[in-house]
């Protein structure tokens, strides 16, 4: 093992989300995944279920619904309380981890409707990543394993933008573990960070994800492991489509158009990080350790569709030049009013005399809209879906965008995107037509692969 406390290339960053991590027995069973002597950073989540609470705890607190708070405060203490009944065998490591929970409940019960606001309610949301990181440590503590704890709030740090500093993570980080170089195992939260003004913030939901990810950047770990309950990333969506396979090698940007498209497997912003660095990400199954699971790195497989995600809550705008072709600078207009709005594209086509674009966001539609219409006609599809599929779609390949939209010849396509970049092709549908779009790709695509 290299001790060396300036390189972490032996160094794997794993990650286990809220329900690899959501019962006593899940919680011995990463203590299981995680004790072996490779050097090693532990990214938890809150347990399952426990973020949402938090949200609603907020949200009762914003509402002036005190009582309300309360009751689901004791409601998630007694959660609490029923795992670390079963978890701990020793008094001493349960009355230690009850003891945390109660602290942490009562600050939670210490807060007042009256002064209620989002700098509250960020505090409120921090409280799951940090009690499931105790817990784990006084679990590995009654097994004899020391495992430090490395307070992501004195490290995982965002500027002004909301964006993650990395060299400040870095060098904190760096800072941190020189303390301890003769440990292998760290232990911390997921999720959490300070922003630009120190305060708690967060990385947004799923973003334990985005924090295993800047952690393996920062420290130019060997490998960063996402530990779900699925044995990588699927073909297909197997929550809709029978008999999908989990892809054994993702390219950094098939991955992200997957992440980004659908797939509910890795939080898109955390491809960024690790393909800037050339740190692979391996999507693997705390149920399953033994399964190959999904590699994500920088090496492409030539010849090959991968996978297909579906994307649904997506609007179509067509945006109709009023003069006979789309004139000089229309462009700059139609994407300046999106920019203004805060809203972002995710697909584009175009003809001589119109754009249709997509969105996900319709928060500020109404402003678009009245802003578009000064300098054109435009029309509104609601309730549809982006199909994304990925693989080598490099333009000199023969015959896989016609594969594609073969696949699809019984339905109506609203847009095709294909050629924006090398790995892969957008399809715009209907939602209602999504179930019957994924089965038909998985059966003309992944033909060979159905068991
Ligand atoms: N606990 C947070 C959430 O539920 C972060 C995460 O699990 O990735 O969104
Ligand atoms: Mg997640």
């Amino acid at each position: 093992m290299n001790n060396n406390s300036t390189s972490f290339s032996d160094l794997v960053v794993m990650k286990f989300g809220g329900t690899s991590v959501g019962s006593a027995e899940r919680i011995r069973n990463v203590g299981d995944l995680i004790s072996g002597s490779e050097r090693k950073v532990v990214v938890l989540s809150a347990m399952s279920g426990v973020t949402n609470m938090l949200v609603e705890i907020s949200q009762l607190f914003n509402n002036s619904n005190t009582q309300g708070a309360l009751n689901k405060i004791q409601e998630l203490q007694e959660k609490y309380q029923v795992v670390i009944e079963e978890l701990y065998s020793q008094s001493e490591h349960k009355e230690e981890a009850l003891t945390f929970v109660a602290e942490k409940m009562n600050f939670l019960r210490s807060f007042k409707e009256e002064y209620f606001t989002d700098f509250e309610e960020r505090q409120i949301l921090a409280q799951g990543e940090i009690i499931s990181v105790e817990m784990m440590r006084l679990h590995l503590a009654e097994r004899g394993i020391v495992a430090i704890k490395l307070p992501a709030l004195e490290y995982m740090v965002t500027n002004k933008h909301g964006e993650p500093n990395l060299p400040e993570i870095q060098s904190q980080l760096i800072e941190l573990l020189s303390h301890y170089p003769k440990q292998s195992l760290f232990i911390t939260e997921g999720y959490i960070c300070r922003n630009a003004y120190l305060e708690i913030d967060n990385l947004k939901r799923g973003g334990s994800d985005y924090t295993a990810a800047l952690i393996g950047a920062a420290l130019d770990a060997k490998e960063i492991q996402i530990w779900t309950d699925i044995d990588g990333l699927h073909n297909n969506d197997p929550r809709v489509v029978d008999h999908t396979t989990a892809v054994r090698h993702l390219h950094f940007n098939e991955a992200a158009e997957l992440a980004y498209f659908g797939a509910k497997i890795l939080h898109p912003a955390c491809i960024h990080p690790a393909k800037m660095r050339n740190i692979p990400v391996r999507l693997l199954n705390s149920m399953e350790p033994e399964a190959k699971g999904t590699i994500i790195s920088n090496r492409i497989k030539e010849g090959s569709l991968k996978a297909v995600a579906a994307k649904d809550g997506i609007t179509a705008l067509r945006i109709l030049s009023s003069r006979m072709l789309l004139a000089q600078g229309f462009m700059r207009k139609v994407f300046e009013t999106f920019e203004r709005y805060q809203t972002a594209v995710d697909m584009i086509t175009t003809s001589e005399v119109a754009i249709t674009l997509t969105i996900d966001n319709t928060n500020r539609l109404e402003e678009i809209l009245l802003e578009l219409r000064k300098i054109a006609d435009v029309s509104v599809d609601e309730d549809m879906t982006i199909i994304s599929v990925v693989g080598d779609m490099n333009w000199k390949n023969v015959g896989f965008e016609s594969r594609v939209v073969e696949a699809l010849s019984e339905l109506p396509v609203r847009m095709i995107s294909y050629g924006g970049s090398n790995y892969g092709v957008s399809i715009l549908i209907r939602s209602e037509d999504k179930v019957r779009a994924l089965k038909l790709l998985s059966k003309h695509l992944f033909h060979e692969e159905v068991s």
